[in-house]
């Protein structure tokens, strides 16, 4: 039943029982048969219901507490404004303005 999981819902593990396992920073000391014990402890079912699988490399601490810029809201707000242009355009047809939205027929795909 995917209708029970709205969009949106984020959830994020570890790769491995230490965390580290594809860190450039630090060794992963983990076993694969840790690493598969420790994956398989998700459950399938909700595996499936997870469109979209990333893996997000970890930041170091100094970068996250750097006094950079980066993107302020307002840039993220106007980048997000923008992508939903492009998509009420790529789909105004047939009036679907988010992915969820996007029926599946057979044999169809949407690129
Ligand atoms: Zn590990």
């Amino acid at each position: 039943m995917l209708d029970a999981y709205p969009a949106g819902v984020q959830f994020s593990t570890y790769p491995c029982p230490c965390g580290f396992y594809g860190d450039s920073r630090k060794e992963c000391r983990c076993t694969p048969r840790q690493i598969q014990n420790y994956i398989g402890k998700i459950s399938g079912p909700l595996l499936d219901r997870i469109d979209i699988h990333i893996d997000v490399p970890a930041i170091a601490y100094k970068e996250l507490s750097s006094k950079s810029e980066g993107t302020s809201s307002g840039q993220m707000k106007q980048s997000v404004i923008k992508a939903r242009r492009i998509q009420a355009e790529r789909f105004k047809t047939e009036k679907i303005l988010a992915p969820l939205e996007i029926g599946r027929p057979k044999g169809t795909t949407y690129l």
